[in-house]
């Protein structure tokens, strides 16, 4: 499928040209004629052409008017296809997915520019995925992939590991795009977990603590959750004792445990 228009970049339009990252994207998704499969940004169609052919239902969301209006001309004829001309961001989501009672899996090369926006709004219908398989910049896939006290470690790393196992299964070079991007990119693949990592009590309060966390890196822990305003100070220093939690170490240090441990306590004084 091809247009005549030159790619938009304030839509993060690279789109894939390299029939072997393609190959490798579909392989890892591993689609059967049962999966229903959303795609985010089909763009010109590089990975919808081999998905329209395995997949038993396949839901499309393009932002790009034009684009969409093609890929809608051009599966008109397929039942099992919908195009949807629509915001990822802002698209009613959850009732897109509960349109069947089965899990989804989800096959993307993401826009760049709204990547982890798209990651969180994923992480919202996690109940309703059984699977993503999803092109990222390699950065933002180091992110997800890093341990504590690492640079790379940080709010996307702590709140999507606690509800998926991520795998960085390769890395792509920029010539396999056009136009090329500046940077490396990353595929990975994503399985929700039943249950979160760690019990964290209250999930908004998890948010909290993790966000407040990180918002001030130069800072103490103590300062940031201070700014967080989770409980009042005179009981944060006695909350970090209980969870044998230094509150001098700096947000980055914690393991997924400790922020899940700070998080169930501070579950039980904010309710
Ligand atoms: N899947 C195609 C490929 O691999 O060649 C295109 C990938 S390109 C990196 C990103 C695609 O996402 C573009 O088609 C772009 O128009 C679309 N897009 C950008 N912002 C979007 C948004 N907010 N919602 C849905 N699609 C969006």
């Amino acid at each position: 499928m091809s247009s005549t228009r030159r790619p938009l970049k304030s839509l993060g339009q690279n789109f894939l040209v390299d029939n072997n990252i393609i190959d490798k994207i579909i392989h890892a998704a591993d689609i059967g004629p049962h999966d229903c499969v959303l795609e985010i940004g089909p763009g010109r169609g590089a990975l919808t052409e081999h998905l329209v052919r395995s997949a038993g239902r396949l839901v499309l969301i393009e932002f790009d008017h034009a684009l969409a209006a093609v890929l809608k001309e051009r599966y008109a004829d397929r039942t099992q296809v919908m195009v949807i001309d629509a915001d990822i961001l802002t698209v009613d989501l959850k009732g897109i997915l509960g349109e069947t009672g089965g899990k989804w899996k989800v096959v993307a090369n993401l826009p760049y520019n709204i990547s982890t926006e798209v990651l969180f709004r994923l992480l919202e219908v996690r109940g309703r995925l059984a699977r993503m398989v999803l092109m990222l910049q390699k950065e933002v896939g180091d992110r997800l992939a890093a341990a504590p006290d690492c640079s790379n470690y940080g709010v996307t790393t702590v709140l999507l590991g606690l509800w998926f196992d991520m795998r960085r299964e390769f890395i792509v070079h920029p010539g396999c795009f056009h136009p090329r991007p500046k940077v490396d990119s990353a595929v990975l693949s994503f399985v929700p977990l039943a249950a979160p990592r760690e019990p964290v009590g209250d999930e908004t309060v998890f948010r909290r603590v993790v966000k407040g966390s990180f918002a001030m890196r130069r800072k103490t822990l103590v300062n940031c959750l201070k700014a967080a305003e989770l409980v009042p100070f005179e009981d944060l220093r006695g909350i970090l004792s209980e969870c044998s939690i230094d509150g001098q170490r700096r947000g980055e240090t914690l393991s997924m445990a400790e922020f899940a441990a700070l998080s169930r306590r501070f579950s039980i004084d904010t309710k």
